[in-house]
This record gives structure tokens, C-alpha cells and sequence, in this order.
């Protein structure tokens, strides 16, 4: 249950409460303003507040002094033109205010991304909750033998039983300790910025992440991708889903350009114009690594 009856509370206020605004809103993000969706066992990601939409890009793009919108097919093209000859600026007139509850190993990858305003829930301040992160049994997975930064298939029988409850025991214990350190019945209490340092990194931990779109895109194609670790790219799906209502036009040419898209090098693109003459180009006479030529291939097929 990632939300509190109370918090569930607050938020249902807070979409309850409408006020008239002569800003540009996206109908589409109006109705995920303030909703939390739920992600892993006790996560979530919700929009507190953005700027922007698809209009406020081509607007920015044509410095304009209406609403800059000439046409709905105009403003797609345009969009479309920006994003392929990666003309950013546009895209960071749009801003986004997240709150995201997330497990602490998730936030160490995420904090990696400079390009975002963040502010943290102090655990020198507050006390932690007892919520830890527990893979499902699907994602309790194997270390990949092809892939030292993946996993394989999932674990079975009793090592995956051992497994969880290794995980389970751990943490438990672990609050337990850090609760016992902190309470002051018959004793000091230890101080909250040290009693922590002993919670395992699945703990939650929770942020306020603002970002323009420009930067969120280059998250999204990060960590929504394949390559990145499940527990970061379960966010990203969500965000991508978000966005996606937020910005149609420009989440659809990031989706074509970007996610679905790929970048050759000169390289890669001489063997390709080679094999569309009918020559038969293979790893030995490509110029290519065995690497390179691995995921050139794959980028084919
Ligand atoms: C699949 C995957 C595996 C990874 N594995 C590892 C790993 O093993 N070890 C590890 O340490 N990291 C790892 N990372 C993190 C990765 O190296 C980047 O730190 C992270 O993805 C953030 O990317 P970024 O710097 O482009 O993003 P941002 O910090 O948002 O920056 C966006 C862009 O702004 C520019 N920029 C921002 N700040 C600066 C600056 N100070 N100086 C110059 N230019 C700047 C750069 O052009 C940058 O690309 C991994 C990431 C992924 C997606």
C-alpha cells in the first residue's frame, strides 16, 4: 500500500479543489495532476505541479506572441523537426514537479541525473518508515552469465525461499535496531542521522524531483530503456505514460526519434548503404568490432 488513508485524503482535496488559471494547461496532465501511481510494492510517482504543453514548445520555438499555435498539423511538424535535429532548448520551456517514493538503491542510480532540482525527505529530521522493497518472485532473479551489469532467469525452490527471507529477516532486524537506537524510554536515543546508517538500501526514501522536459526525455531514454536495472525502469514506464498525456506531439517524436530510433556511426552507415547495393558484408570485412557489429546487427533485425 504505497498511500496512507490519510494521504489518499489530502490528495482527493487537492483534486477536489479547482481554481481558474489564465496559463496554458494540458487537459491531458489535468487528469494526472496530484494522482499517485503506484510503482514496485510501496512506490509511487505524482505530478505536484508542471508548465507547458506541446503548444508552449512551438511557441518557445517560433518566439511567439500568442499562444503560437498556427495549426495542429503545423505544430506536430514542428515538433517533429525539433526533436530530429535535436533542437532542445524548445523542450525545456516545459517544467515537471514530481514526487516519487522510491527504495534508496533506485535513488542513488536516479540522483545520477544532474539536470534536476531535488529535494529529499531528511531522515535526520524525520524517522523512516518500516517499508522496504521486496521483489516479486518473477523478479527475484539469477546474476546473468552474458551480462555482468544484468540478471537471468528467476530463482526457484529453496534458494529463492532462502533468498527472500534473507531479505525480509535483514530488514527487519535492521529496524528493529534502528528504532531501538532512536527511542528515548530509559535512555539518550542516538541521533537520527546516525541511527539510519544502518538501514539496508532497499528502505523507501521519498523526493521532490523537477526537471524540464528536455532533461525528463533524456532520463526517459536512459532508464526506460532495456538496458536499465527493472527497478528504475518501472518509474520511467510510468513517467513515459505520464508525459505521453502530457505532451502528445512531443512524447510521439521522442517515442520515433529516440526510444524506437537509433544512432549509426559513419562506420555502421557505410556497411549498411554496402548491404542496400546487394554486397555481403560480414563482422571481418565490416570495420567493426565484434561488439559493434552485435549490436549492429540487432539494431537490424
Ligand atoms: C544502463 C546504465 C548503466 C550505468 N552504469 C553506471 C555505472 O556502472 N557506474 C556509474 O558510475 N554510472 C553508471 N550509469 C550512470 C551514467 O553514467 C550517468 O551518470 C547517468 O545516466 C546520468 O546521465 P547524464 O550525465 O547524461 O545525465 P544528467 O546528469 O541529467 O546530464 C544531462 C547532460 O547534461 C550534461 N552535463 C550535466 N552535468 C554536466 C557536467 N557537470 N559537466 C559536463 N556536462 C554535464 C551532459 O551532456 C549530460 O549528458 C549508468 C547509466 C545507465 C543508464
Amino acid at each position: 500500500m504505497p498511500l496512507s488513508p490519510e494521504q489518499e485524503a489530502e490528495i482527493a482535496e487537492q483534486r477536489s479543489t479547482a481554481r481558474p488559471t489564465l496559463r496554458a494547461t494540458s487537459p491531458g496532465m489535468e487528469a494526472h495532476l496530484y494522482t499517485a501511481h503506484p510503482v514496485l510494492d510501496h512506490g509511487f510517482v505524482r505530478v505536484v505541479d508542471y508548465m507547458g504543453d506541446d503548444a508552449a514548445i512551438c511557441q518557445a520555438a517560433r518566439v511567439s506572441y500568442g499562444r503560437g499555435t498556427k495549426s495542429v498539423s503545423n505544430d506536430e511538424g514542428l515538433i517533429r523537426y525539433l526533436m530530429r535535429h535535436w533542437h532542445s532548448t524548445p523542450f525545456e520551456m516545459c517544467e515537471v514537479k514530481f514526487h516519487v517514493k522510491l527504495p534508496v538503491f533506485v535513488a542513488r542510480q536516479w540522483i545520477r541525473h544532474r539536470t534536476a532540482n531535488v529535494n529529499e525527505y531528511s531522515a535526520r529530521y524525520s524517522i523512516l518508515d518500516r517499508e522496504f522493497y521486496i521483489p516479486e518472485p518473477d523478479q527475484l532473479a539469477a546474476q546473468s552469465v552474458i551480462n555482468n551489469q544484468g540478471r537471468g532467469a528467476a530463482l526457484s525452490g529453496e534458494e529463492a525461499q532462502r533468498v527472500l527471507r534473507f531479505l525480509q529477516d535483514d530488514a527487519s532486524r535492521a529496524y528493529d535496531h534502528y528504532q531501538e537506537m532512536i527511542s528515548t524510554e530509559g535512555q539518550q536515543g542516538l541521533a537520527r542521522e546516525l541511527a539510519r546508517m544502518n538501514l539496508p538500501a532497499n528502505i523507501y526514501t521519498q523526493w521532490y524531483w523537477k526537471v524540464d522536459l528536455h532533461n525528463l526525455l533524456h532520463f526517459l531514454r536512459l532508464r526506460a530503456d532495456s538496458h536499465a536495472q527493472y527497478e528504475i525502469r518501472v518509474y520511467a514506464e510510468t513517467m513515459c505514460r505520464i508525459v505521453a498525456d502530457w505532451v502528445p506531439f512531443a512524447y510521439a517524436a521522442f517515442e520515433d526519434y529516440r526510444l524506437g530510433g537509433a544512432t549509426l556511426s559513419k562506420t555502421a552507415l557505410d556497411c549498411l548503404r554496402r548491404m542496400l547495393k546487394g554486397e555481403e558484408v560480414t563482422q571481418e570485412n565490416s570495420g567493426m568490432s565484434k561488439g559493434e557489429w552485435r549490436e549492429f546487427r540487432a539494431t537490424l533485425d
